[in-house]
């Protein structure tokens, strides 16, 4: 049997560094030929997440976002035309998932995302091989999720040019406790970063921090996904609650009963929660100090761009002592 290790599991060694502003740092990448993005950070297509605010904010902060599909074609559309700007937006692969495509490429989106939680499917390879036939290469299409270098490739040969790689590591998710499936999402990366195809590899799914994002960089991500750390935000989706004298937002699942029961009517087999964080405020100010902390995190490695980080960075495994150590432990005594 094969160890897997989670994010909490591992820290990157600090290095000697000639890195004397963080201004120095390039933390960008090219999603492809066309869209570069200056935060390497991309929005959860889920409902509570990224719709056309969250679109708006992801851009002008140099990252992209998702729009999620649990509406109507013509709902979706509308989100997508609200702004022209790198929009993205997510479909599935079955049902309307061909006519959606359609709509979303007449309203000017060139970047799709298959959004389903076993991307290794054959499913997901017909839809890739029908959208590459309809749009050719005028369109990126994204895809996942996946959790194995065999899935990786598979997704990359069918036409994917980038793909999300995490099952079972959400915050909101429960698909390890319901099914006993799932690779930590660390493991997955570092798995999946040994690809020799050219699609780029999205980390989604258990970021908690700034510092899992450098840690996912490190082991090979080209961009990451994120749910709950834009969640309960002013950008989000939802209405902010009043609970005593402090404010919430919902965050939920999009397998969770609450969401299904929304989108569909009906629910089965439930694969996420729905629950309420905490309101952050603005995801614009909380996106600014992702960029700052993962620039720090190169120069702690004393790299200036992702391609010199990925190739200097150097793992350490932690004990349990060291876990503790590294969190902010005064908290906790
Ligand atoms: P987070 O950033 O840890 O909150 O995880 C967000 C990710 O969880 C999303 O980008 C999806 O890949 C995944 N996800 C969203 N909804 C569900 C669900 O209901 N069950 C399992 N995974 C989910």
């Amino acid at each position: 049997m094969q160890n897997s290790l989670s994010f909490d599991d591992v820290l990157l060694e600090p290095k000697y560094s000639e890195i004397k502003s963080r201004n120095e740092v390039d933390i960008g990448n090219f999603l492809d030929d066309k869209t570069y993005l200056d935060l390497p950070v991309i929005s959860s297509p889920m409902d509570t997440v990224t719709e056309d605010e969250m679109s708006w904010t992801m851009y002008d902060e140099g990252g992209l976002g998702v729009i999620h599909r649990y509406n109507t074609i013509e709902e979706q559309v509308v989100l997508a035309k609200k702004r022209k700007a790198n929009i993205a937006a997510a479909i599935g692969v079955t049902g309307d998932y061909e006519s959606r495509a359609c709509a979303l490429w007449d309203a000017g989106v060139r970047i799709l995302c298959l959004d389903v939680a076993h991307g290794h499917h054959v499913l997901t390879k017909n839809a890739l091989k029908t959208l590459r036939g309809v749009f050719g290469n005028e369109i990126h299409l994204m895809a996942g999720n996946v959790a194995t270098l065999d899935a990786f490739n598979d997704l990359a040969d069918w036409g994917a040019d980038s793909i999300r790689v995490g099952i079972g590591g959400g915050s909101i998710c429960s698909t390890r406790i319901n099914t006993g499936h799932g690779i930590p999402t660390f493991q997955s990366i570092r798995d999946c970063s040994y690809s020799n195809r050219d699609a780029k590899l999205i980390a989604d799914g258990g970021i908690k921090n700034s510092g899992d994002i450098v840690k996912a960089l490190a082991a090979g991500a080209d961009f990451v996904m994120l749910g709950s750390m834009l969640a309960g935000t002013d950008e989000s989706p939802g209405e902010i609650f009043t609970s005593g004298n402090k404010k919430y937002k919902v965050y939920r699942g999009m397998a969770s009963r609450s969401a299904q029961m929304d989108w569909r009517g009906q629910s089965s087999s439930p694969e996420g929660i729905s629950t309420t964080i905490p309101y952050k405020g603005s995801a614009a100010d909380i996106l600014r100090d992702i960029g700052g902390n993962v620039r720090s995190g190169f120069s702690y490695t004393g790299a200036r761009t992702l391609e010199e980080f990925q190739s200097s960075a150097t793992f350490l495994l932690q004990t349990a002592a060291g876990q503790y150590e590294s969190s902010t432990h005064i908290l906790r005594r």
